[in-house]
């Protein structure tokens, strides 16, 4: 992604990661995947700052998950994740309004 399209796009990537951490338990190269199948495409180098700093907001909170021999990072939205994506949702519906409204 270059860079003016990151910038432009990092507040939708970071709701994007936060609506699926409600759904589900997510890890970081599962959401990489489903970012891709959206179109934007992020390297393990990008998505783990954005997953460490919306936990560092309060927004997600991670535990180390154990199956076998592997282990792997899970995210969960917090309660108060839940109420950020609550009120983005809101901001979104209002833009998506004036962004698609006929002439
Ligand atoms: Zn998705």
């Amino acid at each position: 992604m270059v860079r003016m399209d990151r910038e432009l796009y990092s507040g939708l990537i970071r709701l994007h990661i936060l609506y699926h951490a409600c759904q589900e338990p997510i890890f970081g190269l599962g959401i990489i995947d489903e970012l891709a199948r959206h179109g934007y495409k992020l390297s393990a180098g990008t998505l783990y700052p954005i997953l460490h700093g919306l936990e560092r907001t309060g927004y997600l909170r991670s535990a180390v998950r154990r199956s076998g021999r592997q282990s792997r990072r899970e995210y969960r939205a917090t309660p108060m994740g839940r109420k950020a994506l609550t009120a983005a949702k809101e901001k979104v519906r209002e833009l998506f309004g004036e962004l698609f409204e006929e002439g």
